[in-house]
């Protein structure tokens, strides 16, 4: 079983992915996995600290989405793929979606041309769930602005435009992959998203 959670930042994925993974190991004799890329993979990592690099401010934007698609391919078969022979479940935070909503629309590439890098990148090691937690962007700054105790500034007004594509994408995805995808609303209480978390992987896993 192999789950991955979606979303933008604020939409409390994080601390979803945590009881969730609580959640899964009572129900399964195997570990459960619980991963983000770079998912403590050396090479993953080391590729990550390139794109996170502040010197990097400009990097290009397809050399960053070739960097993801890199970073993820390592941590795909040096940690997700062993874990899944095994059958164990993993629950990655964040996946290939991410580089498609976020480089794809975010950064204006094209959604099919970093969809297709992906591919190429993790191959056959695919979620077969993912549950994308749907936070519309503007809800999504206020809560980190609040979380930061930061009043909005012009840099975070310009941020908006780049999180309505990324926001416009992700609904794209789920609209073309009804089958794969559950979209949760993440306007409600953490609880009650756990809670319709869990009952979308029960449905399709444990029934
Ligand atoms: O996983 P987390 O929510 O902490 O991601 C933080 C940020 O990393 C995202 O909001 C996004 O700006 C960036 N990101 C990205 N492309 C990805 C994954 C994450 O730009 N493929």
């Amino acid at each position: 079983i192999f789950i991955s959670l979606e979303g933008p930042d604020g939409a409390g994925k994080s601390t979803v992915a945590a009881q969730l993974q609580k959640k899964l190991q009572e129900q399964s004799t195997q570990p459960v996995l619980l991963t983000r890329e770079p998912g403590g993979s050396k090479i993953s990592e080391q590729i990550r600290q390139v794109i996170l690099d502040v010197a990097n401010q400009e990097m290009d934007a397809r050399t960053e989405a070739l960097l993801y698609a890199a970073s993820r391919r390592q941590h795909a078969v040096e940690v997700v793929a062993p874990a899944l022979a095994k059958e164990q479940i993993v629950l990655s935070d964040r996946y290939l979606d991410s580089s498609i909503a976020y480089q794809g629309a975010g950064r204006e590439i094209g959604i099919a041309a970093v969809r297709q890098l992906n591919l190429f990148a993790v191959e056959e090691i695919l979620p077969s769930l993912t549950l994308y937690l749907d936070l519309p962007p503007a809800l999504g700054l206020k809560r980190i602005q609040e979380q930061r105790s930061q009043a909005p500034d012009r840099l975070e007004q310009e941020q908006l435009a780049f999180h309505e594509r990324v926001y416009q994408a992700y609904n794209q995805l789920v609209a073309e992959e009804p089958q794969r995808f559950v979209r949760i609303d993440a306007t409600q209480e953490l609880p009650q998203v756990v809670a319709a978390c869990w009952q979308a992987i029960a449905q399709r896993f444990f029934t």
